[in-house]
Order: C-alpha cells, then sequence, then structure tokens
C-alpha cells in the first residue's frame, strides 16, 4: 500500500530505497516453515526413516537461466535449514544459474528420475540409494541435488541418471550452471562442511551435496 504524504517545509527527504530488481518478490513472511506429512505428499514413503516433523520448508531465492529472481522451495532437515538459506544465499550472490527449485511430490509419485530430467533442484525424497537397498541421505533432508540434468550421476555400472543426461558426462563442458572441482559454487558447500558426490568415484555423483 503506498503511504500518502503531506507537503511539509520540514519534512526530511525520503530515505533512499535499496535498489532491487523490478520484479524482485517481497521478502517471505518466514524463510522456515513446518511441513506435515500430507504436504510431503508421495515423497513420504511407507517406512520412511524420518518424522516430519524434523523436517522444515526452506524458501529461497535464486537466479534463473533468464537471469531473473525466482523463488523456490526445498524440505531439509531441521538440523540444516538456516545453513540451506545462508548456502543459497552465496549461489545467488555469485550469480549461479538454477533452473527450478521445487519439492518433489510436484511430480507423479514423486519420481526423482521425472525431477532430474526437468533439471528440478531438490532436497527431501525418502528414497533408497538406487539399487542398494539403503536410504539415501535424501530420505533424511540432508541432501540437495543441484542442476541434475546438468550434473548427473553416473553409478557403478557407468549407467546415468537421469538418463537423459548423456551430452553432460563430457564435463569438459563450461555450460552454465555445470559444476566442476574447485568452482567457488562447489566451495560454498564445502566450506560448509557438506561433502560433494563429484568428488566420489562409485557412484559419481556431481549433482549431489550432503551434510
Ligand atoms: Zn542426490
Amino acid at each position: 500500500m503506498a503511504t500518502s504524504r503531506t507537503p511539509s517545509a520540514n519534512a526530511a527527504p525520503p530515505a533512499a530505497s535499496p535498489i532491487q530488481p523490478a520484479n524482485a518478490a517481497p521478502p517471505a513472511a518466514s524463510p522456515i516453515q513446518p511441513v506435515t506429512a500430507a504436504e510431503l505428499g508421495p515423497s513420504l514413503r511407507p517406512g520412511c526413516p524420518i518424522d516430519p516433523q524434523r523436517l522444515r520448508r526452506v524458501v529461497v531465492d535464486y537466479l534463473g537461466f533468464d537471469g531473473q529472481p525466482h523463488r523456490g522451495a526445498l524440505i531439509v532437515n531441521e538440523d540444516l535449514a538456516a545453513d540451506v538459506i545462508a548456502i543459497f544465499g552465496q549461489l545467488l550472490a555469485l550469480h549461479y544459474p538454477i533452473d527450478k527449485i521445487r519439492t518433489v511430490d510436484n511430480y507423479p509419485d514423486a519420481d526423482d528420475e521425472l525431477s532430474m530430467e526437468d533439471n528440478n533442484t531438490s532436497a527431501f525424497n525418502c528414497r533408497d540409494i538406487p539399487g542398494t537397498g539403503h536410504w539415501s541421505q535424501h530420505a533424511f533432508g540432508r541432501a540437495i541435488d543441484l542442476n541434475p540434468l546438468l550434473n548427473p550421476e553416473i553409478d557403478r555400472t557407468g549407467a546415468i541418471q537421469p538418463k537423459t543426461a548423456a551430452p553432460y558426462v563430457d564435463r569438459n563442458r563450461t555450460d552454465p550452471g555445470i559444476l566442476h572441482a574447485g568452482d567457488p559454487v562447489v566451495r560454498v558447500f564445502t566450506d560448509r562442511g557438506w561433502r560433494w558426490g563429484g568428488d566420489w568415484t562409485t557412484p559419481i555423483d556431481y549433482q549431489h551435496f550432503e551434510r
């Protein structure tokens, strides 16, 4: 709502407003929100090892590939919520482009393959590590996959996830959003104690950060 001003000889000049992109959204009411089991939808599977009360919806702003600011939400462990907000603030300051950030319940059956093929950045998904029967750190809200189509996982058999990511197995590519060892974006996570799957060998998982 605009504020009307009464002209006055004694009125102080209006304070300068911080410069904001024309279409920047106003700050989120609270960037850390509780989530319910119902809101987690198909991403909360039977036997899930975490109580939804331990998870939080974290609202973050990011730079899109269109060069414009956007807002998305991640579901993460309550222990990491403040850290994740700080991390995405740093990614924005670095002008690292992110395609989209949607919770995986937006995809049929919270299917991780569909989310990855859509190059969607996400965190919580109550799923196992494919082929192992062990819960992934994503099932605890302790892992984030960043621009996963551009940064695929290559498992010990050589299979690529998502399966549409073959063009991005070539890690000499320097397209915006592609992660490389030593990148400032990778260091934003690792300096905070997160592990990067791009440092692993079997699998090698360029999209994956966990803590
Ligand atoms: Zn992952």
